[in-house]
C-alpha cells in the first residue's frame, strides 16, 4: 500500500509573483479538463508537467480535481531530489530541486516567470524525517491560499501493515468541545483511559475577542471609516487574533494526533475509531455555543480525524472504523441515564463510569463474544 503525507509552505511573497502563479493555476484548470494550451513564454519542463501530471490528480493529497470551471487549481509538479553529489532521484529538468546537501528547496521558474529565476527556501526538517523513515517526496504543488503562495510536498512510501499485538487502542471521538477520549485495552481489560480536550476558555476568549473587534470594524465601515488609520489597526488586529485562534486549534490537533499515533506503534495496537456520530453532532448545535465557534470545534475535529487517518496509514498501523454505544449498558444492554457531569449510570445493573468511557467496554463485549463466537464453531 502507498502512504502519503503532505505539508504546506508559505513562499515568501517579496520573491513570488503572486500573478504568475495565479495564471499557472488557470492554465492547470485547463489541463485537467483536457484543453491544452500551449503558451509560448511558459518554460517547457513546466508546460508539459501540466498536462503529464493531471492522470494523479486524484491521487495526490492536495491535488482534488476541480469541480467547476476556473475553480483554483494547484499545479502539480515533478522533484528532483539530490541526496550526495552522485545519488540523485527523479527528473533532472524538474522545476522543484530538494537539495540535501545544502538542506535548501530550490524553485526554478515556477514562482516567477523571468528565466532562469530561482527561489531558494530552506528545507524543512519534515522532509527529512519523512525521508528517514523511508518516504521519497515525488510530487510537489504550488498554488495560492488566501491570496498567498504557498509549495506543497507529498511524501510518500510504501507501508505494510504490522501484526497488532494484543493491546487496542480505542479512540472515540466528539465534538472538539467535549474533546476525544482514548482507552487502551490489554487482555480485554480497560487498562488505561483518558478525556482529551483543548483549553476551551483560551479558545472562546480568543473567538469572542474577535467577534467584538469585527463589530466594532463593522461600524466603522458603515461610517466610511474602514481605510482610516484606526480602521486599518482594527484590522490587522483581528487577522492577528483569528491566527491566533487557528494556529491554537492546530498545534492540539497535530500534537494530539501525534501523541495517539506514537502509543499506537509503541504497543503494536490496533486502533478503533468512533467517530463523531450524527447523535453527538446535533448535541453539538444545540448547545449555547455561538454558531462560528460551533463551525470551527466540527472542522477541527474533521481534521483531527483526517490526520490521525493519514499518519495510521503512512506508519502501518492497522485500524478500523466502528460505531460503538455510548447511550446503552455494555454489561445488560439497559438504556443508560446520564448525570451530572456527562456520567452514565443503568438502572439495571448499576454500571455507573463516564459518558466516554461505555465504548472502551463495548469493544471489550464485542472482542469477548467474538471469541465465544469462534470457541463454538
Ligand atoms: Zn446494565
Amino acid at each position: 500500500m502507498i502512504a502519503r503525507r503532505s505539508i504546506l509552505l508559505r513562499l515568501p511573497k517579496d520573491k513570488c509573483d503572486v500573478d504568475y502563479i495565479k495564471r499557472l493555476m488557470a492554465l492547470t484548470n485547463l489541463g485537467y479538463r483536457n484543453f491544452e494550451v500551449l503558451v509560448p513564454d511558459l518554460p517547457k519542463n513546466i508546460q508539459y508537467q501540466l498536462y503529464g501530471l493531471k492522470n494523479y490528480k486524484n491521487s495526490l493529497v492536495f491535488g482534488t480535481s476541480p469541480k467547476r470551471w476556473f475553480a483554483e487549481a494547484w499545479i502539480p509538479l515533478v522533484t528532483l531530489r539530490v541526496y550526495t553529489k552522485d545519488f540523485k532521484k527523479g527528473n533532472t529538468t524538474a522545476p522543484v530541486v530538494l537539495d540535501f546537501r545544502n538542506n535548501i528547496i530550490k524553485l526554478h521558474q515556477v514562482c516567477r516567470s523571468e528565466p532562469g529565476s530561482v527561489v531558494k527556501i530552506p528545507l524543512p526538517s519534515w522532509v527529512i524525517e519523512r525521508v528517514k523513515e523511508g518516504g521519497d517526496i515525488k510530487f510537489a504543488m504550488i498554488g495560492l491560499k488566501d491570496g498567498e503562495p504557498y509549495l506543497a510536498l507529498v511524501a510518500e512510501r510504501v507501508v505494510e501493515s504490522y501484526q497488532p499485538s494484543d493491546y487496542m487502542l480505542v479512540i472515540d471521538v466528539n465534538a472538539w468541545n467535549n474533546g476525544i477520549a482514548w482507552g487502551l485495552i490489554r487482555d480485554n481489560m480497560l487498562i488505561k483511559w483518558k478525556p482529551e480536550r483543548p483549553q476551551l476558555s483560551e479558545i472562546e476568549g480568543l473567538y469572542n475577542l474577535s467577534v467584538r473587534l469585527s463589530k466594532k470594524y463593522g461600524k466603522l465601515r458603515r461610517l466610511g471609516l474602514d481605510k482610516s488609520e484606526e480602521g486599518k489597526r482594527l484590522r490587522r488586529e483581528i487577522r492577528r487574533i483569528r491566527r491566533k485562534l487557528y494556529a491554537k486549534l492546530r498545534d492540539y490537533t497535530q500534537k494530539l494526533v501525534h501523541r495517539l499515533v506514537r502509543k499506537a506503534l509503541r504497543h503494536k495496537v490496533l486502533v478503533i475509531i468512533d467517530n463523531m456520530s450524527e447523535e453527538s453532532r446535533r448535541g453539538l448545535l444545540e448547545e449555547k455555543i455561538p454558531s462560528g465557534l460551533k463551525k470551527l470545534y466540527l472542522m477541527y475535529t474533521r481534521r483531527f480525524v483526517k490526520l490521525l487517518i493519514t499518519q495510521l496509514k503512512w506508519y502501518g498501523v492497522p485500524y478500523r472504523f466502528e460505531r460503538l454505544l455510548s447511550s446503552i449498558c455494555p454489561v445488560c444492554e439497559h438504556e443508560l441515564t446520564q448525570e451530572e457531569g456527562r456520567i452514565m449510570v443503568c438502572e439495571n445493573c448499576g454500571f455507573k463510569v463516564p459518558r466516554d468511557m461505555v465504548p472502551m467496554y463495548w469493544v471489550i463485549k464485542e472482542v469477548n463474544l467474538g471469541d465465544r463466537e469462534e470457541t463454538e464453531q
